[in-house]
């Protein structure tokens, strides 16, 4: 994908207009035309890798416009291609859907209808609408022609019905080798538009099948099982990428051709399994792919970085998939909203990754309670506390919403502060510690530096000062001016805990051009994944596993998903308080 197009960036008060997306105002027509009484869609991945950001779009344009219209939509598995698939996959797949908030009304496969493709075909032989073909995968594309040129039919184009009916079943019976027929669409080579140059409909595949096992030596193509999957299960809007707007006539070709409303004898099958079905003419609408920069989000590739180890599985939170960005401590509410802000369009456009972002700490600032957590940590001790001094202070768990409530955070006389809130040499402009001066301890009081203790090797290990006893919450002293706050942990109370620093996976805003013979594995950013050992206050250590929280002042992150315990803390960054990639990285 190259981004020759603008990149969007929406301004936020434009989602309830984006709201009147084009696809919505179909849908509207046709309800209040009394076309549909209902409308029913469908999301219809194909179980050959995990889900990624992309994919959101077109789930929250399948069930969203369901549910927003009353309607129904299944979650269909296109299982037509056994050799990619595999069970894992269809796991994540729902595990993501429902996780995003979806409920499928039904849950279908492709290959619940394979009964129903193989009659559909039989029909279409009979009609003289399909043909089995000898031709190898070469001389057929040898045939086909090009843009400029039209296609030259196949010298078995003109086989008799009885002849097709008879090697088709052979072909099902298992008799021939993989690739040695297919069987193809007998519709027009000389179109301008190539899908209709006679496509095949089904191959000859010796594969086993992870729903119906070696039941089946042919698969069906997709264009046609897609079609009567959707008219089979009485799909009213086929809602797909654009990519799928050349294929539109050969969907309706199918349709058209087996026309499954009108003939229950194919939809037999389906009663035997218990599978309702309300057969329809389904309609194909198209929409915009969605794309962001910073990344690769075609399972292939996605694929590829697994396969060769460049990250940690399909879950690692720095991967786009759903399972990835989850672990990573996005939420399904901050998806939602970054799709439905960029709505639907017929224009493709390469969204920044800093949208994405901003819309997450947008939605974390409203949900993440806040907690302190230094993640390179220096002692402090305020040598006028006794040894055993230790008090239970309490913080608000959040700023600007008092319903989050308060909670507990010890305090006594060792600390741990950031290590970058103390410069022995300040540069201009420093607000924070330095030798002899003082900063506001967050919550507790105002502190002077009184002493740096260094190593021999003149490293510091140490710093020593005192609390303005006057300064403290409640005392008259409290609201002293001073320049800068910093937070805080008792090193004593505290849980050290592993904090894994995530950033972006790739370092360039187009990782996927093959420029100068690169491709996206050369840019792949080092920095993107860093372990910290760190400390928490007890109330973060506490964290059910995917609870997000601001640490003050450093980054909103998650309690790992699968790794974090609380006498382990695991957490991961989310994302930044600031966007620090703004400047060019
Ligand atoms: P990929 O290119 O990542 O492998 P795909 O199109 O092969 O994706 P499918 O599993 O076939 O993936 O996709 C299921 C549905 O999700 C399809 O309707 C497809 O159009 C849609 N979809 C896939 N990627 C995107 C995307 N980036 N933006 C919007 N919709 C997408
Ligand atoms: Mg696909």
């Amino acid at each position: 994908m190259t981004p020759d197009f603008p990149t969007d960036t929406p301004p936020a008060d434009a989602v309830a207009e984006r709201r009147q997306d084009f696809i919505r105002q179909i849908v509207r027509e046709d309800l209040a035309s009394g076309r549909h009484a209902a409308i029913r869609t469908r999301f219809p991945p194909e179980p050959n890798g995990y889900l990624h950001i992309g994919h959101t779009r077109a789930i929250w344009t399948d069930f969203g416009i369901a549910e927003e219209f009353g309607g129904r939509c299944n979650l269909r598995l296109d299982d037509t291609n056994p050799a990619k698939e595999d069970p894992e996959y269809v796991r994540a797949i729902q595990d993501d859907v429902r996780w995003l908030g979806y409920a499928w009304a039904e849950l279908r496969h492709a290959s619940d209808y394979f009964e129903v493709f193989y009659l559909a075909a039989e029909k279409l032989i009979r009609q003289g609408d399909a043909f089995v073909c000898d031709l190898s995968a070469d001389e057929v594309r040898a045939y086909r022609g090009s843009l400029t040129e039209p296609g030259r039919p196949s010298p078995f184009r003109d086989r008799g019905v009885d002849e097709n009916l008879d090697l088709f079943r052979r072909m099902r019976a298992g008799e021939f080798p993989d690739g040695a027929r297919t069987l193809r669409a007998k519709i027009d080579m000389a179109s301008g538009n190539i899908n209709l140059r006679d496509p095949a409909l089904y191959r000859i595949k010796h594969v086993e099948h992870q729903n119906t096992g070696n039941d089946w030596p042919i698969y069906p193509m997709y264009d046609y099982a897609h079609s009567l999957s959707d008219a089979i299960e009485g799909i009213t809007h086929s809602l797909c990428t654009l990519e799928f707007e050349d294929h539109r006539p050969l969907y309706d070709w199918c349709v058209d051709k087996v026309d499954p409303a009108n003939h229950p004898e194919l939809l037999a099958p389906l009663t035997g399994k218990g599978l309702p079905f309300e057969a329809s003419k389904p309609r194909q609408i198209e929409f915009s792919r969605l794309n962001i920069n910073y990344t690769v989000m075609s399972k292939r590739k996605l694929m590829t970085l697994v396969d060769e180890g460049l990250v940690d599985g399909w879950g690692d939170p720095r991967m786009p998939t759903l399972q990835g960005i989850r672990r990573r401590g996005y939420t399904p509410d901050a998806l939602k909203l970054f799709v439905s802000r960029l709505g639907l369009s017929k224009q493709n456009s390469l969204i920044d990754f800093s949208v994405l972002e901003n819309t997450l700490r947008e939605d974390l600032d409203d949900r993440a309670p806040r907690r302190m957590a230094v993640l390179d940590p220096l002692k402090f001790v305020l040598t006028n506390l006794a040894d055993d001094h230790e008090e239970a202070l309490t913080f608000s768990n959040h700023p600007k919403d008092e319903s989050f409530g308060t909670r507990t955070v010890p305090f006594a006389r060792e600390l741990w502060i950031d290590r970058e809130d103390f410069a022995e040499v300040p540069p201009k402009g420093w607000k924070r510690l330095i030798p002899g001066g003082e900063v506001r301890l967050r919550g507790a009081g105002i502190v002077r530096c009184d002493e740096v203790v260094k190593n021999e090797a003149g490293e510091i290990v140490e710093l020593r000062g005192t609390l303005d006893l006057e300064s403290r919450p409640g005392m008259p002293g409290a609201d002293r001016k001073i320049k800068g706050t910093i937070h805080w942990v008792s090193a004593q109370h505290a849980v050290e805990a592993e904090v894994r620093l995530y950033d972006r996976l790739f370092t360039v805003p187009n990782p996927d051009t093959d420029d100068d013979g690169k491709t996206y594995r050369d840019y792949l950013n080092p920095d993107s994944r860093r372990s910290v050992r760190g400390y928490v206050e007890p109330a973060a250590a506490t964290a059910a596993p995917e609870q997000g929280f601001q640490f003050e002042r450093t980054g909103y992150f998650v309690a790992d998903r699968f790794d974090h315990r609380p006498d382990a803390p695991v957490f991961n960054r989310s994302v930044t308080l600031r966007d620090t990639w703004a400047a060019g990285g």
